[in-house]
């Protein structure tokens, strides 16, 4: 009987109630004092008391419920509606007490949630500052070590020039880590949005492999591109982005790769997409360590990456960018046979 009980019902019928008791008072008052009364009149009095007994219910359910709801109504509607949010008027015809315990419970869960979200947040902020610090440290430490070591005793020129290389080499591991750093803080904050283009994927590859002779070179790695992806394959994306993506992939494939090794690049005509394939014959990667390798400052061998040079955020950088073009990244690797990294992009019409 009470369960879709509304303000209005609520009042209705306490007001008949109180009506009906009244009418019963005056009846027995009136059959006491042996007066008979005309029925209309009854009906009359009946009337009378409904309209008074619910102007003060309704009055006092809206002062003394209303008013004290009111203050939780507009907690949980301030995300919903704005500052001025008001109980509505409506609410006094509708079910207003089971309305409100949905309304809770819903608030209660999103608010659950986000405090969630809030604290993996927090969580994961604590660890990228502490991943941060620790990139920094290390090649800072070494620079401070050599440059202390030469000022104090270092009087042998070659010993110092060797001093001053090292040093240099750790200086330009801190440029890697900070460029790569100000990299994902740009795609984190959509700073910059994405110039999309048509452009031709072999001819940005090309330019890829000149940038990376001296580091291919340095490892006699050849680089080039797979048979039958010799022609002109167009795409839709952001020029720059992508070089981005193809430079770290195959600098990985260098970095990674055996002396002597082997990087394809290759192309597939998919449809309505392309997809752009580098592949090594280096080190690869054992299946456990799969699926982590985009996450951030991940490494497979940390001593290997960093002495490599590595910032530990090449991938996830990778992954940021063609997530970003709506499209997906993927890898498949065989320990000591090689690894192979692939991603898609949208064809595109000749320009
Ligand atoms: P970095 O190379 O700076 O350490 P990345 O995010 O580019 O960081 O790569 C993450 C890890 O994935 C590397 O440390 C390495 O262990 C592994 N990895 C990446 N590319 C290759 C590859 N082509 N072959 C084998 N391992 C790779």
């Amino acid at each position: 009987m009470f369960k879709n009980i509304t303000p209005q019902k609520l009042t209705i019928f306490i007001s008949a109630l109180v009506s009906f008791f009244n009418v019963i008072i005056v009846a027995l008052y009136f059959l006491l004092s042996h007066t008979a009364l005309d029925y209309i009149l009854y009906l009359f009095f009946f009337v009378i008391s409904f309209s008074i007994s619910y102007v003060i219910i309704q009055y006092l359910i809206k002062r003394y419920i209303y008013q004290r709801i009111k203050p939780i109504y507009k907690v949980i509607r301030k995300s919903k509606l704005d500052k001025k949010a008001k109980i509505r008027a409506e609410d006094f015809n509708s079910n207003f007490l089971e309305n409100l315990d949905i309304e809770v419970s819903e608030w209660a869960n999103a608010a659950q949630e986000e405090i969630a979200t809030l604290k993996s947040l927090e969580e994961y902020r604590k660890s990228y500052v502490g991943n941060i610090s620790h990139e920094l440290k290390t090649p800072l430490f070494s620079i401070q070590g050599y440059i202390h070591t030469i000022l104090e005793d270092v009087e042998d020129e070659e010993t110092r020039d060797q001093f001053l290389k090292r040093a240099a080499v750790n200086v330009d591991r801190l440029i890697t880590i900070v460029q790569d750093l100000d990299s994902i803080t740009k795609l984190d904050s959509d700073a910059a949005p994405l110039d999309i283009q048509a452009f031709n994927m072999k001819e940005l590859s090309q330019e890829v492999i000149e940038d990376l002779e001296l580091q291919a070179r340095q490892k006699e790695v050849k680089v080039d591109f797979k048979d039958g992806a010799s022609s002109a394959f167009f795409v839709k994306g952001d020029r720059e982005n992508i070089r981005q993506v193809l430079s770290n992939l195959v600098l990985n494939s260098i970095k990674y790769g055996k002396i002597k090794g082997k990087t394809k690049i290759s192309f597939y005509d998919l449809d309505k997409y392309v997809l752009i394939e580098v592949s090594d014959d280096g080190i690869g990667v054992e299946k456990k360590h799969l699926a982590h390798l985009f996450d951030r400052f991940y490494r497979v061998d940390k001593s290997r990456s960093r002495t490599d040079g590595g910032s530990g955020l090449g991938l996830s950088i990778v992954k940021h960018i063609i997530e970003a073009h709506g499209q997906d990244v993927n890898v498949r690797s065989t320990v000591g046979e090689g690894t192979t990294f692939g991603f898609t992009l949208t064809k595109a019409t000749k320009k």
